[in-house]
C-alpha cells in the first residue's frame, strides 16, 4: 500500500510547535514507504480569520524545517463546489436538517434544560431544529432566515449501522454518534464547515492515513459516519499527543514565543525545533 498523509493547517497564523509535531508525524509516516506522499492542505474556509501572508509563511516554515510536501498545496476555498455536492447528497438522504438557531438561542435552551447534553468539549446542540416539521423548515428557508445544516446523527447512525475505525495508537474504536451530537456540516456564514470538508478532501486527496492531534479524536467518530454515508473509503488514523506549554495548556497560534519563526529568529536550528516538538511535555 502506498501511504499518503497530509498536514492540514489553517492559514490563520504562522506555525507553532504543535503544528511542527503534526507535520512531522505525517511526514515520517509517508516517508516510511518509498512511494509515500506527504501532502499539504490549507484549511482556509474560515475566511474572516485567514490572512494571505500565512499561506506562504507556513510553506516557508515547512521548507526551513526540511518537511517537504509533495505537489501543490490544496486550498479548501477552491473546493466549495465539492462540499456543496456532498451536502446535497446528504440532503437527498434526509439525514441532515436546516438549523435556524442563533448561538444565543442555543445557550438559552441549555440553561432551560435540567441537564444539557454533554460532549467532550462541553454541551452539545439540543436538537431544537431537528424537531421542526418539514413545512416549518421550508417556510423559514423561503422567508430567507439564515440557516446552517446539521447532521441528524442518530438517524444517520441508524442508516449506516455499527461502524468502527482503526487508530495506530488507540486500536479499533467503535463509533459513538452521540459524542458530538448533531454537528454542523455547513455553517450559516460560510456555507461549509470543517467536518464535511475534511472528509470530502481526505477522499479527494486519496489520503490513506490521517494523522492529527488527539483533540480531534471525537471528530473522527463523525468523520467515519460521514464516510459511510457518502460511500467514501475508510482511512487509518493516528491521533498523536498534543504539545502543551509549561502550564500544561494546549498551544494556540497567539502563543508567539513558540512559533517556528520566533524560534528560528532566536537562533535555534531546524533540528532543534523538530526535537523540541517531539519531546514536548504532556499533561
Ligand atoms: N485544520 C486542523 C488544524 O489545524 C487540522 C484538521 C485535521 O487534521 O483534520 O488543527
Amino acid at each position: 500500500m502506498i501511504i499518503r498523509t497530509r498536514f492540514a493547517p489553517s492559514p490563520t497564523g504562522r506555525l507553532h510547535l504543535g503544528h511542527v509535531l503534526a507535520a512531522r508525524v505525517a511526514s515520517d509516516l509517508a516517508r516510511q514507504s518509498p512511494d509515500g506522499r506527504f501532502l499539504l492542505r490549507f484549511e482556509d474556509i474560515d475566511a474572516p480569520r485567514v490572512r494571505e501572508e500565512y499561506y506562504s509563511g507556513i510553506e516557508e516554515d515547512l521548507t526551513w524545517l526540511g518537511l517537504h510536501c509533495d505537489g501543490e498545496a490544496l486550498r479548501q476555498t477552491s473546493r466549495t463546489a465539492a462540499y456543496e455536492i456532498a451536502l446535497e447528497h446528504l440532503r437527498e438522504t434526509g439525514l441532515v436538517y436546516p438549523c435556524f438557531c442563533t448561538r444565543r438561542e442555543i445557550q438559552e435552551e441549555w440553561s432551560n434544560m435540567a441537564a444539557a447534553p454533554q460532549g467532550p468539549e462541553g454541551p452539545i446542540y439540543p436538537g431544537t431544529c431537528r424537531r421542526l416539521t418539514r413545512a416549518d423548515s421550508q417556510e423559514k428557508i423561503a422567508a430567507g432566515i439564515p440557516h446552517a445544516w446539521r447532521l441528524d446523527s442518530q438517524s444517520a447512525f441508524a442508516a449506516t449501522g455499527p461502524l468502527t475505525f482503526h487508530d495506530l495508537r488507540f486500536g479499533t474504536i467503535t463509533v459513538n454518534p452521540s459524542l458530538l451530537g448533531d454537528v454542523v456540516l455547513a455553517r450559516k456564514d460560510i456555507g461549509c464547515a470543517y467536518h464535511l470538508a475534511v472528509v470530502v478532501d481526505d477522499a479527494f486527496q486519496e489520503i490513506t492515513h490521517v494523522t492529527r492531534g488527539e483533540d480531534l479524536l471525537a471528530s473522527t467518530h463523525v468523520h467515519r459516519l460521514l464516510q459511510a454515508l457518502l460511500g467514501l473509503p475508510e482511512l487509518v488514523y493516528h491521533h498523536h499527543p498534543l504539545v502543551v506549554d509549561k502550564d500544561g495548556k494546549r498551544l494556540a497560534k497567539r502563543c508567539d514565543a513558540l512559533s517556528v519563526a520566533a524560534m528560528r529568529d532566536s537562533g535555534m536550528t531546524a533540528g532543534e525545533v523538530l526535537e523540541k516538538a517531539m519531546e514536548s511535555p504532556r499533561p
